[in-house]
């Protein structure tokens, strides 16, 4: 189960959480891991809200853009990566912009997934990430950084072990960083010292294979405690379901675990199905915690009903129906009318090869550029 004061799954309480974002004081902290960071993830990964939504709320509650640009640039990587994940789905498959240099390895390193590499800042975070399905993103780049810059293991399957853990997982944000830290879709491999990982996760370590020189990690073998790997398998208990009964004059509104938004079509007269693929789960697959919290996000969307199944086996269910779905390059699979999803800025598309030249599109519609 997941934490449910951590992680609250009722609409009011997720609305409450936006409305205590402090987007000026983020920028201080945020790279701390107890600074004043959102915890939203969970809740934009899964659609209930979106990027645009939260960008929009901070504006109407009076932040000035200049005053939160950390803060809105956080969200902005968000949306370039969706975007690249649109124009290169296959981005899960391949190294997007060069081989990852250091990643002649398989599997994760065991002593990582298990967190027990002996480094104590990233060891608390992985046994939280276990316990909870939250890590904070500095934590999560010394993981990477640790599994495949140091223990030279493609990142391919530590990524699927992070995203399998996590209540945020996401494949665009996941694979897309996890390939940036590596050096596939960066042009510089992501190390952090000891002295950063003391800095950041207030511990005061000395002596550790990470406490070295970084022109030293840049060149280091593999450390004895990440020598030893294995495999990442996994698969995903999803609820058994009867197939649902669906009337074939009236519309039929999918969600999926990447769209839980209780507000969109909420008016709409029509059947409203969670749709569970085993075929999706197959190839990304969730821990039950992640199952249950999404469980728990669909209970905000009135009359909706749990379906593990096929797209095609609902379809069959309700030949006359119209479907209505949103864009999401996961469920392209999906007939029907689908939906845009809401952007920061909607006339944003495309692939960027770096994050700069997209956000320099996006400050200028925030007036910064
Ligand atoms: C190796 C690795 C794997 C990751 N895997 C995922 C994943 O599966 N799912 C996921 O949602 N995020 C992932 N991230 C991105 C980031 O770590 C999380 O979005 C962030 O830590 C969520 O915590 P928060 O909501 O408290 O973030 P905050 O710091 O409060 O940020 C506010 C929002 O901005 C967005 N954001 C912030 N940082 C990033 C970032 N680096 N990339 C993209 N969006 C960002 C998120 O939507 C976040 O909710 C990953 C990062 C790394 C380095």
């Amino acid at each position: 189960m997941f934490d449910t004061e951590a992680f609250p799954s009722d609409i009011d309480s997720i609305l409450q959480r936006v409305d205590a974002i402090d987007p000026v004081g983020y920028a201080r902290s945020r790279n701390f891991i107890d600074g004043a960071v959102t915890r939203l993830s969970p809740y934009i990964s899964r659609g209930v809200i979106s990027t645009r939504f939260v960008m929009q709320r901070m504006l109407e509650m009076g932040h000035r853009p200049y005053r939160m640009q950390k803060f809105l640039q956080e969200l902005a990587w968000r949306d370039y990566f969706q975007q690249v994940a649109m124009a290169r789905p296959e981005l899960l498959d391949q190294d997007l912009r060069r081989p990852q240099p250091r990643g002649e390895r398989r599997g994760i390193p065991i002593a990582l997934a298990e967190g027990r590499t002996g480094i104590e800042g990233i060891d608390a975070a992985v046994q939280a990430l276990l316990t909870t399905g939250y890590m904070h993103n500095h934590c999560r780049m010394y993981t990477a950084s640790l599994a495949c810059n140091l223990g030279r293991c493609h990142w391919r399957q530590p990524a699927d072990w992070m995203y399998h853990h996590l209540l945020d997982a996401d494949f665009a944000s996941n694979a897309c960083s996890w390939q940036w830290v590596s050096g596939a879709f960066s042009g510089k491999l992501y190390f952090a010292d000891q002295a950063n990982v003391n800095r950041y996760c207030h511990t005061g370590q000395r002596g550790s294979f990470l406490d070295r020189s970084y022109a030293e990690l840049e060149e280091m073998e593999v450390p004895d405690l990440l020598r030893e790997t294995i495999p990442f398998e996994a698969t995903t208990v999803l609820p058994m379901t009867d197939p649902p009964h669906i009337s074939s004059s009236r519309p039929v509104i999918i969600y999926n675990l990447y769209n839980l938004d209780p507000f969109w079509r909420k008016h709409d007269d029509a059947e409203r199905v969670l749709l569970l693929e085993p075929s999706h789960f197959r190839k990304l697959p969730v821990g039950e915690r992640t199952i249950g919290f999404i469980l728990s996000l669909a209970a905000n969307i009135p009359g909706i009903r749990v379906f593990t199944g096929e797209f095609d086996t609902l379809s069959s269910l309700a030949p006359g129906s119209t479907f209505h779905f949103r864009e999401h390059p996961l469920f392209r699979h999906y007939r029907g009318v689908c939906d845009p999803r809401e952007w920061m800025f909607p006339d944003i598309t495309g692939y960027h090869p770096s994050f700069f030249s997209f956000w320099k599109k996006s400050e200028r519609r925030l007036g910064l550029g």
